[in-house]
């Protein structure tokens, strides 16, 4: 049963009250029923707003628990909201964005939030690429955009592996990862990429031991013209280019590298469902989702930009108002 709202109209009937986006949740996360987690019984009374106390065992469960709306403070309806904005436009939306549609008081809110959301683009246990992939490395950020050789500076380098479907590019995967180094390559390829795939590349070392670990491999040398590059590897480039003007236009480019990562997940979410006929069902995709991810708390997630990041001074993190390029 997917069931989801498939326009505005529709999702403004549908989700206006408390109790029609707890409902939602409580159909999403238990298909067939209420079912206590401790003794199974299926009777339960409502004791509060997402609360329910089992008849038999008297054990209280939350339907949000253990979800990212555990212990919100802002009514579901807001959230929904956000979910429903997020995933309606094409490109997904800004902190700012967010914070002036829901008419929150603080840019901190709206940047917390999509990042708690972000959490839940990406499902744990999704099926690898699979197939003729193209794989290839980017550099994001600094002052500076671009490939600049493989030594790693101030800026991210981030992996990218696209499945190919004849001439058109299918599923993709991407992670920021330490440096170009062998174990980090491949690491990256065996969790994202099933083996006895055929993986295309450049002639980069890094990639030399794929044979090795269960892959074809097809290399194709570069030259020293970064055109070049785009046409021998025309699938992961075009992708390439295209993140990177999400990155720098949606965000302007302010993202700190402890925080890219899941810009990345938010990126894949939308772009393996951009064939999806409805915007609808992306929302559905986020709320499920939201309900299988564990809450990180706010604490965590501001900390990770602030600590460990000396050079962060372009992260539009909760501290930060202004949104400048790099
Ligand atoms: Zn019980």
């Amino acid at each position: 049963m997917e069931d989801y709202p498939r326009t505005i109209a529709e999702f403004e009937a549908w989700f206006s009250q408390e109790a029609a986006c707890r409902d939602y949740l409580v159909r999403m996360r238990w298909p067939n029923g209420f079912r206590c987690p401790s003794c199974g019984h299926s009777n339960a009374s409502m004791v509060r707003e997402t609360l329910f106390q089992c008849a038999r065992c008297r054990r209280q469960t939350s339907v949000t628990a253990g979800t990212i709306f555990q212990d919100i403070r802002k009514p579901l309806t807001m959230w929904f909201r956000a979910m429903w904005y997020v995933t309606s436009q094409k490109n997904g939306a800004s902190a700012l964005g967010v914070q002036r549609v829901l008419g929150l008081g603080s840019y901190q809110t709206a940047w917390v939030w999509l990042h708690k959301l972000r959490r839940a683009m990406v499902r744990p246990d999704r099926d690898r690429l699979s197939g003729w992939i193209e794989l290839d490395e980017t550099y994001f950020g600094g002052l500076e955009e671009g490939r600049i050789g493989r030594g790693r500076v101030t800026k991210a380098l981030i992996v990218i592996a696209v499945q190919a479907e004849g001439p058109v590019i299918g599923r993709i995967r991407m992670r920021v990862i330490p440096d170009a180094s062998a174990d980090s390559l491949q690491g990256f390829v065996k969790d994202c990429i099933a083996p006895g795939s055929t993986i295309h590349t450049d002639g980069w070392v890094g990639y030399s031991g794929l044979q090795n670990a269960g892959y074809e491999h097809e290399v194709t040398r570069r030259g020293k013209d970064p055109k070049l590059a785009a046409k021998l590897l025309p699938r992961v480039h075009r992708v390439i280019s295209l993140l990177k003007r999400w990155l720098l236009g949606t965000h302007q480019g302010g993202i700190s590298n402890q925080h890219l990562d899941y810009y990345l997940d938010e990126f894949t979410f939308r772009f393996n469902r951009r064939k999806s006929g409805s915007r609808g069902k992306l929302f559905y995709r986020l709320v499920e989702q939201s309900l299988m991810t564990a809450p990180e708390p706010y604490q965590a997630i501001v900390r990770r930009g602030k600590l460990s990041s000396p050079q962060a001074q372009s992260d539009v993190g909760p501290q930060a108002q202004s949104i400048g390029v790099g």
